[in-house]
């Protein structure tokens, strides 16, 4: 800054100097006032926010908190250090599903995790996360960008004032480490599996038991027998958690978290205070940042499948047609028991379920027909 300003000082100088050696002082004058007056309004810019961000990840989990530290680097980049954001993990300086009211609050400006979180607060943020057989990664954008499902969501967030951005898609998690195989659906009745969310609520009405076990417990659950199951996120943040070593049966697909979105929220007043253009960096940032966290993503986790399928010898199993079928009509039913609990959960599910019939439609005559057509190139081995 004050080097800038120094070079900004010298150049006027310098201008000066040339006016006075061609003979028009007067008009070397006025450009200097002028100049001067330009300089008034980019000295009041100049403002600088130190804001706070505050996360539901550990400290260091690839892509999620990677992608909090990268969101914030990138908002000091391209504000030219005006707004400077310092984050924190999860407990560094709020517990996790303390986040969502500490940023209500104002006690911090910015909060990130998944709407899923914040079910028990209001019931239709679930549905910006993820819903069992709903909408993947590519249609979730579309209906946030392209069909009004971020003005939802603002609607959503509105009486805790606060505005949601939102912050990129895992992709399509995996189903989950099972020692118990699953050929029916009968399967599910007495297995005891950790499995959070609306998924949680579909496999309790398959009469499985559901566990909620914080991350650092479920690999001993796992080993020790507690749990027959856990779902956790995908090839990259499975491998880390090695329950390769503690369950024999990897399955596939995440039926339950077809997509699941993450989320930056902003506190309204701390968002309302900033100069336009910070808030428009803010914008930019967030929408680069979910482009970013959706790329690392499937990058990442297709590195790490092969290593768990060529390295660690995982054996990978699809779910079976039948189970599939009957996962989904029992998740229809979760999600209109859920729907039916407030005004704003029915017309965003009815939001939802219409855009995903269209959206869907779509998808099947491009982006599916198209994988299947180049599924031979494929094999889940070598
Ligand atoms: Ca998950």
């Amino acid at each position: 800054m004050k080097r800038r300003d120094f070079l900004k000082k010298a150049g006027l100088k310098a201008a000066a100097a040339a006016a006075v050696t061609a003979g028009v002082v007067g008009c070397a004058k006025k450009e200097e006032e002028k100049k001067e007056e330009k300089k008034a309004p980019a000295v009041v810019a100049k403002k600088t926010y130190n804001w706070k961000m505050v996360t539901t990840w550990p400290p260091k989990l690839p892509v999620l908190q990677e992608g909090c530290e990268r969101l914030a680097k990138r908002i000091g980049e391209l504000s030219d250090g005006r707004l400077q954001i310092k984050v924190y993990a999860a407990g560094e300086l709020v517990p996790a599903m303390g986040i969502f009211d500490a940023v209500s609050q104002g006690t911090v400006e910015v909060g990130s995790g998944a709407s899923y979180y914040w079910a028990g607060k209001a019931p239709a943020a679930q549905w910006f996360a993820a819903v069992p057989f709903g909408m993947n990664a590519q249609g979730m954008a579309a209906w946030f960008h392209g069909g009004g499902g971020l003005k939802l969501w603002e609607e959503t967030y509105a009486p805790f004032n606060l505005i949601p951005r939102p912050g990129g898609s895992t992709g399509v998690q995996m189903g989950g480490w099972f020692n118990k195989k699953i050929n029916s659906i009968k399967d599910y009745k007495g297995l005891k599996m950790r499995i959070p969310g609306l998924g949680g609520k579909v496999i309790a009405k398959a009469g499985g038991t559901v566990v909620l076990l914080p991350g650092g417990e479920i690999f001993t659950s796992l080993e020790r027998g507690v749990i027959d199951a856990t779902e956790w996120v995908g090839p990259l943040h499975d491998l880390r958690m090695g329950f390769y070593k503690a369950a024999k049966y990897y399955y596939y697909p995440g039926w339950h978290e077809p997509g699941t979105y993450l989320e930056y929220f902003f506190n309204k007043k701390a968002y309302e205070s900033l100069p336009k253009d910070l808030q428009h960096i803010i914008d930019a940032a967030c929408m680069e940042n979910e482009h970013w966290v959706l790329s690392q993503f499937d990058a990442r986790n297709g590195a790490a499948l092969q290593t768990l399928i060529n390295k660690h010898k995982v054996n990978l199993i699809k779910f079976p047609d039948t189970v599939l079928d009957d996962l989904r009509q029992l998740a229809a039913e979760v999600v209109a028991e859920e729907a039916a609990k407030d005004a704003m959960s029915k017309k965003v599910n009815d939001a939802f379920q219409n855009f995903q019939k269209v959206v869907g439609t779509w998808g099947s005559v491009s982006e599916k027909a198209y994988y299947d057509i180049i599924a031979f190139k494929f094999s889940l081995r070598g």
